[in-house]
């Protein structure tokens, strides 16, 4: 029989905020010496009281829009109770019936064909602390004990590995975008779980029993597990035997799932209402108030860019890739729009020369020295005729190195190109009275030595001659001879 897979995700992504979920503590914990942000509240000391985050619930409410997804007029806190040593209280806070947020939806483009995967809920809750475990002993880091946590859950509505890594990758463009989360997995700050089940290809209904696994640290580990477990499945299947319910874990070394323990169900949580904490009205005013600080985001910017100012989608897609490398070439645009200068022209210039240097040299948009007004100057440049487009390769290296305008470049080591007839006809006069024995050739009846007199003329003014005007001049030159 073939299967297909269900996939549904649950991405943690810790929020760019500046103190900890419920306490003062800084949550900028990367670098600092263990146990140095910590205070009785993520400590998890018996009294300690916590405090709501209002800047965390903001960006959730302002992701959970982002993601479509509608924001009840009510939201709680809830005791998660599990006992494990990197949690502090022996339970965790987080949301249980009534999130922030519930039924969104993102796009996804696969290959051309854009599917609609629904986020079941986006909500709020805090982060463990880090274990480290060397031979017989285990150390504990409380600095990231209480760090803003936002669970997104998608419903189990992908069906194939590469929908769950494109669904991935567009979560962190889109939290990037919004600047709620670093998204730099290298340093934890997004990771994943996933539940897979497989059933019948052609059939709908949702297989009873789903594998979670856990810590999934990187898209990389997500997809691997992913691919591995899909294969697991489908051998047991095939060789007639089920399915089991259980949460696994994910051995990057060894590349394979493990049991970890059979599945837990929500009561056996045993989640409560968190006393400590009132319940969370959210206005409607408020709602509106977070929703009016969403920028233009990234499937509308890739639209725009390709609806209004004719780029390819290859080069709309790479330059809304980041929300920064958008702005930049939004900016460029509109200085280029009072010279003349085309959007798609600008955008070459970008995916090519900007992306090619910066990938060459390791420098992000933010440190790249040409302003985005200097870019349209560079373009008009070679617009006019003042230089070609090589020579202008060479003025945009220039400019990435110093930041320096490009016509001051031009000007300061002679790049303008030569248009200048006399000038020129001086220059391919000397050329043909040095070289009798091409002369002769092409009075025999060579025509094409007339290309050879081109390319000295072009190497005699290092490449700055008006290629055109060569040709022109050079051409009139030897049917007079
Ligand atoms: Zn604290």
């Amino acid at each position: 029989m073939e299967y297909e897979p269900v996939i549904g995700l649950e991405v943690h992504a810790q929020l760019l905020t500046q103190s900890k979920m419920f306490c003062a503590c800084s949550a900028d914990y990367a670098g600092a010496p263990p146990n140095t942000h910590l205070c009785p509240t993520c400590l998890g000391m018996p009294g300690a009281l916590p405090v709501i985050n209002q800047r965390a619930v903001e960006f959730t409410i302002l992701t959970a829009r982002a993601f479509n997804c509608e924001i009840p007029e009510f939201a709680k806190f809830d005791r998660k109770n599990y006992h494990y040593p990197d949690l502090m209280k022996g339970y965790q806070i987080s949301q249980f019936d009534l999130p922030l947020s519930r039924n969104g939806f993102i796009l996804i483009d696969d290959a051309g064909t854009i599917k609609k995967i629904g986020i079941r809920r986006v909500h709020l809750e805090e982060d463990t602390a880090k274990l480290f475990h060397d031979g017989n002993a285990s150390r504990v880091d409380v600095n990231r004990s209480g760090v803003p946590l936002m669970e997104i859950v998608s419903e189990p509505e992908m069906h194939s590995v590469e929908e769950a890594r494109l669904y991935s990758l567009k979560l962190r463009q889109i939290l990037r975008y919004l600047g709620v989360c670093s998204g730099d997995m290298e340093k934890g700050a997004m990771r994943f779980e996933a539940n897979i089940s497989l059933r019948a290809r052609g059939t709908t209904e949702l297989s009873a029993t789903r594998v979670e696994i856990k810590n999934l640290n990187s898209l990389r580990a997500m997809v691997h597990a992913t691919e591995f477990e899909i294969a697991r499945q489908t051998k047991i299947l095939n060789a007639g035997g089920t399915v089991e319910q259980e949460t696994m874990g994910w051995d990057e070394a060894r590349n394979s799932t493990f049991t970890q323990r059979s599945k837990e169900e929500a009561h056996d949580y045993r989640y409560f209402p968190e006393p400590d904490l009132p319940r969370l009205e959210v206005s409607r005013a408020w709602v509106a108030e977070i929703e009016a600080r969403l920028p233009e985001l990234p499937d509308a910017k890739y639209d725009r860019l390709m609806r209004e100012l004719g780029l390819s989608s290859y080069d709309a897609g790479v330059i809304t890739a980041e929300r920064d490398v958008a702005e930049y070439y939004d900016r460029a645009v509109d200085a280029g729009k009072a010279r003349g200068v085309e959007a798609k022209t600008i955008a070459n210039w970008v995916s090519g020369e900007l992306f090619r240097l910066m990938k060459e040299r390791n420098v992000e948009i933010g440190a790249v020295k040409i302003a985005p007004a200097q870019i349209p100057d560079l373009i008009a440049l070679v617009n006019a005729g003042t230089i070609s487009n090589n020579i202008a390769k060479n003025v945009f290296e220039e400019m990435f190195a110093t930041g320096d305008d490009a016509k001051k470049i031009v000007q300061a080591k002679g790049l303008g190109q030569i248009s200048n007839r006399a000038a020129l006809v001086a220059i391919i006069e000397k050329i043909i009275a040095d070289n009798p024995t091409q002369v002769a050739g092409y009075r025999a009846g060579k025509t094409a030595l007339a290309q050879w007199f081109v390319g000295q003329v072009m190497k005699a003014t290092r490449g700055q001659a008006n290629p055109a005007l060569v040709n022109e001049l050079v051409a009139d030159k030897l049917k007079s001879l």
